[in-house]
């Protein structure tokens, strides 16, 4: 196919906007500091009636606490839950409003998703809301100044034991435990993406917990992770 001048501006346009930002990605993080045998564990896509609450008394019963990047929309319909995830220890982060993928918002959309998740998340658990990670991962260039306006950094990870396709909960660990490296940042699912990826994650989370441990690893919240000062 061949495109017209104004279609091939327009895609142009669309790449900077998309890919472009990701190639800068100024202040985006995928990983800790290397100083020390720290690992932040961060589950996705919350919260969940069900899978949101195990991986809760999971975590609990291994003594970690870890990171919740949840969605606006979905936080809004469980003020508990999000209020008992914080109570607990853990941080929450922010995942956007309906987990709509960046490369498909405007500015304008790029700002409402940003600042609604915000204003939910922080009016209900009372902190300030101080990450957000993308949806699928997915950046434009109009979401670094929703950030800063918001107070937010921008947490990919350098760890991702399933992605868009099914893992077995053994490879999963065997993935985590392979990669496993000072200052990591590990993506979990504790709400439904890839079909039954909750169910497989509460299977491998204590071998995972468990093996992270024998190597010498503790563990961190993102913010933790992210403090140099907690390095001294
Ligand atoms: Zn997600």
């Amino acid at each position: 196919m061949i495109l017209g001048p104004l279609a091939a501006g327009a895609a142009a346009a669309w790449a900077a906007y998309t890919w472009g930002a990701h190639l800068v990605a100024p202040g985006c993080v995928r990983r800790g500091p290397a100083t020390r045998r720290r690992i932040a564990l961060t589950f996705d896509d919350g919260p969940d009636p069900v899978w949101t609450s195990r991986t809760l008394d999971l975590l609990e019963a291994h003594g970690v606490r870890a990171s919740f990047f949840l969605v606006g929309e979905r936080a809004e319909r469980a003020l508990e839950m999000v209020r008992h995830i914080a109570t607990a220890g853990h941080e929450i982060g922010s995942h956007g409003w309906s987990h709509r993928s960046l490369w498909l918002c405007g500015p304008g959309r790029t700002e409402d998703e940003i600042g609604r998740a915000r204003a939910v998340l922080s009016e209900t658990t009372g902190r300030s809301v101080r990450y957000f990670r993308p949806p699928w991962g997915m950046v434009n260039a109009a979401m670094f100044g929703a950030l800063r306006r918001h107070g937010q950094r921008c947490v990919f990870w350098s760890i991702q034991p399933e992605g868009l396709r099914a893992m077995p909960p053994t490879r999963q660990v065997d993935r985590v435990l392979d990669r496993a490296h000072p200052g990591a940042i590990v993506d979990l699912h504790d709400a439904e993406g890839v079909r039954d990826a909750s169910e497989r994650l509460l299977v491998a989370l204590p071998a995972m917990i468990g093996g992270l441990r024998r190597l010498g690893y503790e563990f961190a919240t993102i913010g933790e992770l992210l403090d140099y000062r907690s390095f001294t």
